[in-house]
């Protein structure tokens, strides 16, 4: 097998987890119709993300620091995500999690999949001393309104012409990012943004799909990356 370095970004809510958590926490916790006219606003670009987040914090009265980590504890990864780690370990390939969601949650769920020194990039959220709940956006760009969590900067900082980067995500927070990303695995509405947008893609259900795509990508004598991709990435770079 040829030594290639390739760099894996995965998004978290809906891909790593079944459930998006971001969204299951504002529906449990606020008003079912005000949560949904919320996210309907964002899904239809007339807000962004972190408007989104900062709606959905403010439809949410007092909660229970208590009750909102039980809700939480419900939630797993995806099993086959913890083989597709360590089959990431085996080939040396490394794997960073970006998230539009939040740390509160993904810590929990990662430290109960025994899944503890993973790198991943969120935003933060927390029950401020009011008992309401509270959003930072410690990696916020104006320019990229889809993810309060700048994805695509993620990816610039974390690659270089060297690398084959991968993609694996599922919704509104991943279009913008998985463009700058040499191969794309895309399910749900991340799948239909590539397919409207003619962007090349492979379907997936689960890691495992992941896992044996990426070993026969490994096993080409000639990988070539995405021409698009590398447009993107190099604009990027001569923005910095
Ligand atoms: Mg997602």
């Amino acid at each position: 097998m040829i030594k290639r370095n390739l760099k894996v970004f995965v998004d978290f809510d809906g891909t790593i987890t079944i459930n998006d958590l971001g969204e299951e926490i504002f529906r449990k916790f606020g008003k079912t119709e005000i949560v949904n006219k919320i996210i309907e606003d964002l899904l239809s670009d007339k807000i962004s993300s972190r408007q989104c987040w900062d709606q959905l914090c403010k439809s949410v009265s007092k909660i229970d620091e208590q009750e909102l980590n039980d809700f939480i504890d419900r939630f797993d990864v995806d099993p086959t995500f913890i083989s597709f780690v360590d089959f990431c370990d085996e080939y040396k390939i490394e794997l960073i999690v970006l998230s539009d969601g939040f740390d509160l949650y993904i810590n929990r769920v990662f430290n109960k999949a025994g899944l503890t020194g993973l790198k991943y990039y969120s935003n933060k959220l927390f029950v401020d001393d009011s008992g309401k709940l509270s959003a930072v956006y410690p990696h916020y760009d104006a320019n990229s309104p889809t993810s309060a969590n700048c994805k695509k900067n993620h990816i610039i900082n974390h690659s270089s012409d060297d690398d084959y980067t991968i993609y694996i995500g599922d919704g509104n927070s991943d279009k913008e990012a998985a463009q700058y990303c040499d191969f794309i695995f895309a399910k749900n509405g991340l799948l239909k943004f590539c397919s409207i947008n003619k962007i090349g893609f492979y379907p997936f259900n689960n890691f495992d799909d992941v896992k044996n795509k990426i070993l026969e990508l490994l096993s080409k004598k000639n990988l070539k990356k995405r021409h698009q991709a590398e447009l993107k990435r190099k604009s990027a770079y001569i923005a910095e």
